[in-house]
């Protein structure tokens, strides 16, 4: 079958760059993914530095002025932006900085050597995205999968069920039964449910599945007499339930 390679650029902003690295993870399936790509610039898996690319992975949130020129640069240049993870998508574990004013934030890191910073913003609050994939760090199975339907022009598609249906597959003793919040009911499946399996309730890193009844998740840990500060907490670790939550969540 011909298929074009995809002309791919990769940028990382604020963030851990672990989602980057998981385009070089699965050793065994390594070199028919690379096939399928060519990569034009990608500071951890390649030399080349080109500017001409159709695709940008843009990995990170936004925390500094140049970040949002830069940003703003690459949205110019490709066809298609992707926001790559977590922190792309939704600003990930660094909103908690939003939590705190800056100025106390920057002194307890810095100390007397302030930087700039301004407070925490997903990809899409600054330019439109094309396709988001999220995860902290993201799938690299789901990641082949998009990029095969990207080359060969299918749908690009991602789980509309949540966490539960793949936790209840591998047989796993509900959390909420051993008297933790989890919140695999209303979290977009499609990591396996790598957390629960471990023993570690899900704090919905790949943001909300589609159709959630989010009133009747919060009934259910109160119901439960489970902690509401708990449930408050887990909904902001990674600022994915920003649109559900409520002055009470
Ligand atoms: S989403 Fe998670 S793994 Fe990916 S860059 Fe952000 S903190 Fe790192
Ligand atoms: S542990 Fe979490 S993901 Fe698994 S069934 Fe219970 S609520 Fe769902
Ligand atoms: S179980 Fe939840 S927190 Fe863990 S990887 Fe999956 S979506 Fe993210």
């Amino acid at each position: 079958m011909h298929f074009e390679k995809l002309k791919i650029a990769s940028f990382d902003f604020t963030c851990c760059e672990g989602c980057q690295l998981q385009f070089a993870n699965r050793e065994s399936s390594l070199p028919a993914f690379f096939e399928l790509l060519d990569v034009r610039a990608f500071r951890e898996i390649s030399s080349e530095k080109h500017d001409d690319f159709d695709m940008a992975f843009v990995e990170g949130s936004i925390s500094r002025s140049d970040e949002i020129e830069r940003l703003q640069s690459i949205r110019k240049q490709a066809k298609i932006l992707v926001a790559f993870g977590t922190c792309a998508c939704f600003g990930g574990v660094n909103s908690l900085k939003n939590r705190i004013p800056i100025e106390e934030s920057v002194v307890e890191v810095y100390g007397e050597h302030p930087v700039e910073t301004l407070p925490v913003q997903k990809i899409s609050d600054i330019v439109q995205v094309d396709l988001s994939i999220p995860g902290c760090p993201v799938a690299k199975e789901e990641v082949e999968r998009i990029v095969v339907s990207l080359v060969t022009g299918s749908k690009v598609n991602l789980p509309k069920y949540p966490v539960c249906v793949e936790c209840k597959q591998q047989l796993n003793t509900c959390m909420f039964d051993l008297g933790e919040i989890c919140l695999g009911s209303i979290t977009r499946a499609g990591c396996n449910a790598v957390c629960t399996s471990g023993k570690t309730p899900c704090l919905g890193c790949r943001g909300p599945a589609e159709d959630i009844n989010f009133p009747a998740f919060t009934e259910l840990v109160k119901e439960r007499g489970l902690s509401e500060n708990d449930l408050r907490e887990k909904l902001g670790f990674y600022n994915a339930f920003e649109a559900y939550r409520t002055d009470e969540t």
